[in-house]
């Protein structure tokens, strides 16, 4: 008898989840609150072992010619004072490429093929476990009942793990408010820049020549900045002392839809709960410091997949966790122990030295790429 998988949500994680089990014969449900008409109006930062997912999953070749890619990072202070610069040509990355795009790109790119497979608008509302099985409720009254498999693919917020480990505390939040938008800007002439301030952050990443990603944060305890509901005056205040293209980029927002966000991780990693399995964000979210979320999401997919593939239900759970464990932990090290010095960031005294550090190693998150690459945790 084929096994009965659901899959809750139709994110990176649960789109390339669902690609990988199309692949091989598996079926499955695959439900998203959101209707088939949202867009994703950020960008995305894709470092090597996100591409090397998307080609293994025969994805790249699809968004040929949407994508821009990057040969090196750099940092500098808030007056665009350079600190530290990084190829990303250099070992160990001379086989492999780092790019940008529009998510929404990418979304379609994941999407292709699955179109009348998800169902849209379909909120999970309940999950409760069985013998074997979990019994479900979504709005989409035709798909509730009971599944052998319930993969938990929704995001940092996952309303499977609230649901799962009701009145337990699974998320941390770091006080980190985020904006993020693409803008139009012809001929930019700009590379990726990370720009540290005080108590904030800015971030510029060309999506092409005419266009660009910009990402800005700020801890939000900060005797700087009081922030408003609106997200175009609160970057207006913080970043308006920033030089370099920063004013030039600000002058350009209006009509920018910007997307407000906050920094957010799982308080630990979950791989299953007897018949629910977490993927992406829903079992591993972490800061987006080192921009490791989506090279994530497909990898948790792959793994789990791979595992389905070959083996019953309990033992494919099992083979998954061993085979992300690791690797998980030290994602989520390399993505969250900065998050702790931003916080004292606001002292002259540590900015000083977070300077000098990145003026002897080099820019941040390209040394986190490096240890991802060069570790033995793979
Ligand atoms: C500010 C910011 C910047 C980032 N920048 C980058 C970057 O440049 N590069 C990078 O690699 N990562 C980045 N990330 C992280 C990355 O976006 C995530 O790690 C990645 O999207 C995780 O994929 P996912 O599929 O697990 O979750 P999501 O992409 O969040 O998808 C979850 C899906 O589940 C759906 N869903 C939620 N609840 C339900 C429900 N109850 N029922 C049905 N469906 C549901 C949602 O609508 C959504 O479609 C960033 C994150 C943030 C916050």
């Amino acid at each position: 008898m084929r096994s009965r998988i659901l899959i809750v949500g139709a994110g990176i994680a649960g789109l390339s989840l669902a690609q990988r089990l199309t692949r091989y014969g598996l079926d499955f449900d695959i439900i998203e609150k959101n209707s088939s008409e949202t867009k994703c109006v950020t960008g995305a930062v894709l470092p090597f072992n996100a591409v090397r997912e998307l080609k293994d999953l025969n994805v790249f070749d699809r968004l040929l010619n949407k994508f821009n890619q990057i040969s090196e990072v750099t940092y500098s202070t808030m007056s665009g004072r350079t600190l530290g610069t990084a190829s990303l040509a250099d070992p160990p990355f001379e086989n492999d490429q780092f790019i940008t795009l529009k998510r929404q790109d990418l979304k379609g790119s994941l999407l292709e093929g699955l179109q009348k497979k998800v169902r849209y608008n379909t909120d999970l509302l309940s999950v409760e476990h069985g013998d074997n099985e979990v019994k479900i409720t979504c709005s989409n009254e035709l798909l509730n009942g009971t599944y052998d498999l319930v993969i938990a693919a929704d995001g940092i917020d996952s309303a499977v793990r609230a649901q799962n480990y009701e009145g337990q505390q699974t998320i941390v939040d770091h006080d980190i408010v985020s904006w993020r938008f693409l803008i139009s800007y012809p001929d930019h002439g700009l590379h990726p820049l990370h720009m540290i301030g005080h108590a904030d952050l800015f971030m510029v990443y060309p999506v092409g020549p005419n266009a660009l990603y910009c990402y800005g944060h700020i801890q939000e305890q900060n005797d700087l900045y009081s922030l408003t509901q609106d997200p175009k005056e609160n970057l207006l205040r913080v970043f308006t002392s920033y030089g370099g293209a920063v004013p030039d980029i600000l002058s350009r927002l209006d009509g920018v839809e910007i997307v407000t966000d906050r920094l957010k991780s799982v308080t630990e990693p979950i791989f299953f709960d007897r018949r629910i399995a977490f993927i992406g964000d829903a079992a591993n979210g972490c800061s987006s410091l080192i921009q490791q979320g989506i090279a994530t999401a497909l990898e948790d997919s792959r793994c789990l997949a791979d595992a389905l593939a070959m083996q019953n239900i309990d033992q494919a759970l099992q083979s998954y966790m061993e085979r992300r464990q690791k690797v998980i932990a030290h994602v989520i090290k390399y993505s969250d122990d900065p998050v702790a010095q931003l916080r004292n960031m606001q002292r002259w005294s540590t900015r000083c030295i977070r300077y000098a550090t990145i003026k002897t190693l080099g820019p941040p998150n390209v040394l986190g790429w490096r240890k991802l690459a060069t570790g033995r945790h793979f």
